[in-house]
């Protein structure tokens, strides 16, 4: 069946501006398939609307690589779903491993930017993963449930048919370690179980779930082959033009 193929790149806190930019431009010169699939960049919020300006007419949108929950108000630091769309963003990554991790947010955080997103238009890609430990004790699959539920709570199916899925375990993110084909594939099928038990076959079959975690240019094929892979969320491999243009043009 034809699911959504999703590419995208989370350029996380790295690149100035002018370094971003070549980035993007290089990205725009590069890129060759065209047909059939999305691609999405995160570079960090103070670039993103000179970023979504240049992917006007081009096959790139954008994104936020993270926002807050509520409109405006008191929230020193923070950027609203608002700013977001004024910034020509249409996507929003959520629940990203480092937020979890390194910044804390809840499965509670994860669900408020969720309603936020949809609530303004703004399509969520939803991030998931278990860390090493998890993994090892036999609780991949709880983990991922108890993250989707948590994400999901309150949304109806017609809202939910709006998000994206990036499976991304925390063991695999930033290490070089990247997840067997087998893995990624087991655990993207475990997912579709979790969403067909909360919304039913359509929607865990219509769902796009990305990999994410140490992609590169010498070990995408194998995932790629993978019947339910539906793209990537590539990190440090999508900082650099030539590497990243390898991936996309996949
Ligand atoms: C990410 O930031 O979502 C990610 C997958 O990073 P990396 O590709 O560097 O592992």
């Amino acid at each position: 069946m034809g699911r959504r193929k999703i590419f995208a790149g989370n350029w996380k806190m790295y690149k100035t501006y002018s370094e971003a930019l070549e980035l993007v431009n290089g990205l725009k010169a590069g890129l060759k398939k065209t047909a059939g699939r999305e691609y999405i960049l995160f570079p960090p919020s103070p670039y993103l609307k000179d970023i979504s300006a240049l992917c006007v007419s081009t096959p790139f949108v954008t994104g936020a690589q993270n926002m807050y929950s509520e409109n405006q108000g008191a929230f020193t630091g923070e950027i609203s779903p608002l700013m977001v769309k004024d910034c020509g963003a249409s996507f929003i990554l959520i629940g990203h491993s480092e937020r979890r991790h390194v910044f804390h947010e809840t499965d509670e955080d994860v669900n408020r930017k969720v309603k936020a997103a949809l609530a303004h238009g703004i399509e969520p890609l939803l991030c998931i993963g278990e860390l090493l430990n998890e993994r090892e004790n036999g609780e991949t699959v709880s983990v991922l449930k108890r993250q989707i539920h948590g994400a999901f709570s309150g949304i109806e199916k017609s809202a939910a048919e709006k998000v994206s899925i990036a499976y991304e375990p925390v063991w695999a993110i930033g290490t070089g370690k990247v997840a067997t084909p087998e893995i990624a594939e087991k655990a993207h099928v475990s997912i579709r179980d979790i969403i067909k038990e909360l919304y039913g076959e359509d929607l865990a079959l219509s769902v796009p779930i990305l990999y994410g975690g140490s992609v590169k240019p010498d070990n995408i094929a194998g995932l790629y082959k993978m019947n339910n892979i539906d793209g990537f969320l590539v990190g440090g491999a999508s900082l650099e033009i030539k590497g990243f243009l390898e991936i996309i043009n996949i």
